[in-house]
């Protein structure tokens, strides 16, 4: 008999990409056969995201675009994933989607997992491996006070194990920021046990990944709900020891949390790669304040010399929100003035959308009008990308680290330590190796050099 085959699609954070990842695993651990058309597939798992109303009309666009396939395929099962569904399901989910057999809050597929393994007969198989079954979210995050999670078992994680792979370290926020509906979808903070996420680390590096992305939220609130030790850096630090994992990297950060036992642990970790993700999301105080951030600007500009001076050479990303409520054309220029004094290495700019449930959405008045949220987003986005370039122009003839994670259009494709990507040729097989490569060319999104030598080490 054929094996059955599933299909995911994801869209979102990094923390979707590991919620996925989980699910196929979980999957193939079952027998089933990932396939790239969700037509061919017997499970068609949509994992979704609603931080900005874009991403959640592309969720209702095309989970109603399985409609006829239902139709067609009455057998084939269809789950909604992720942050559109949130830790509580409404029974109205139900109702707007009646040919979607299962709704799965994020990171917590045991639903589907637990019905297809009765289907198959291996439930009994699977509950004697600390699997989904046991992973779930609401009845430990209430029920449990210290930290609950079992861990997450990456059985196989795709056929060919990928060089670079993520693992969620906190899971759910409880910051509350005014514009955002993460909190809400995904629940209060709650940290893994740090010996999990080791544990799953070395079963990742035994199966040939290299690079490992420890993820939340507010990642630099690891350990924190309860109590505060172990931490993050002590995270690095221990994780630093693990033989075949050559680069550690984590977020996203908060300007609050970001503390110096964590840049100290960048600074000195080899493997921890100098690459800052913590954003700014506005650069007045007013609207920072509006935004309940919890800093100045001043604060930020002192955090990011702060990182320069412990960090030599640190990649420092951010990301921006134009048009929040209220945000005046001056308040704006505070945006764009932060972007062009500090000159960090990207910035994910987004229009504010007003999300149901959200404090700014319940009380203040989305009254930036949509032309203007595109014109000062372009604005971001013109500087910042000159701001690119004059950066990788001065890359040009230095040689740099980089970890070879694939091949797209006949070159083969990594990244730098600082997290940028490089695109070189070489005759062989080069997926997962790490080589030095001195840069040729240089555009505002990526570099491209010439191979120097092969690095990689066994340690
Ligand atoms: N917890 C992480 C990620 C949040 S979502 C953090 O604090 O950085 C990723 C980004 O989406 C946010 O940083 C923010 O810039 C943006 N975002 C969140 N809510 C938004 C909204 N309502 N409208 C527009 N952008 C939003």
């Amino acid at each position: 008999m054929n094996s059955k085959k599933y299909h995911i699609w994801t869209i979102g954070c990094q923390m979707n990409v590991a919620d996925s990842n989980h699910v196929a695993a979980e999957l193939d651990a079952l027998g089933y056969e990932p396939v790239e058309r969700d037509e061919e597939a017997d499970v068609i798992v949509l994992n979704s995201c609603v931080v900005r109303q874009s991403a959640e009309d592309k969720v209702v666009g095309h989970t109603q675009s399985l409609k006829a396939l239902k139709r067609r395929r009455p057998g084939v099962k269809i789950a909604l994933m992720g942050c559109f569904v949130g830790i509580h399901p409404s029974p109205e989910l139900q109702k707007q989607f009646p040919h979607v057999d299962f709704f799965l809050p994020p990171s917590d597929p045991s639903s589907l997992i637990t019905a297809l393994a009765a289907e198959s007969g291996t439930a009994k198989q699977l509950e004697t491996q600390t699997t989904t079954a046991r992973h779930r979210l609401q009845d430990e995050a209430t029920t449990t006070p210290g930290p609950a999670y079992q861990s997450i078992r990456h059985l196989s994680l795709y056929r060919e194990p990928p060089v670079a792979a993520y693992i969620p370290i906190v899971y759910g926020c409880s910051h509350a920021c005014t514009y955002c509906i993460i909190p809400s979808r995904r629940g209060a903070e709650k940290s893994r046990r740090l010996n999990d996420i080791l544990a799953e680390t070395r079963d990742l590096v035994r199966q040939g990944v290299r690079e490992i992305t420890y993820l939340g939220q507010i990642v630099d609130r690891y350990g924190k709900d309860w109590g505060g030790s172990p931490d993050l850096a002590d995270l690095l630090y221990e994780a630093s020891h693990i033989p075949g994992l050559w680069r550690i990297r984590f977020l996203t950060s908060h300007p609050n949390y970001l503390d110096d036992r964590i840049l100290q642990a960048v600074a000195e970790l080899t493997k921890v790669c100098e690459h800052i993700e913590v954003p700014i999301q506005a650069g007045d105080d007013e609207v920072l304040r509006n935004m309940r951030r919890g800093y100045t600007v001043a604060e930020y500009k002192q955090l990011v010399a702060k990182i320069r001076r412990m960090i030599p050479g640190a990649a420092i990303h951010t990301d921006i929100i134009v048009g929040f409520p209220g945000e005046s054309e001056t308040q704006f220029m505070g945006s764009y003035r932060i972007l062009r004094d500090l000159r960090l290495d990207k910035a994910h700019l987004a229009r504010y959308s007003p999300r149901p449930g959200t404090v700014s959405a319940r009380t203040m008045t989305d009254d930036v009008p949509d032309d203007e949220k595109r014109r000062r987003h372009q604005t971001l986005e013109t500087l910042q990308e000159g701001i690119l370039r004059q950066k990788n122009a001065a890359l040009v003839g230095q040689t740099m680290e980089v970890l070879v994670e694939g091949q797209h259009k006949g070159k083969w494709r990594g990244r730098t330590r600082t997290d940028k990507i490089v695109f070189f040729h070489h005759p062989q097989d080069m997926q997962g190796r790490l080589v030095q490569v001195r840069i040729e060319k240089y555009g505002p999104y990526s570099l491209q050099g010439e191979f120097m030598e092969d690095v990689s080490t066994t340690t």
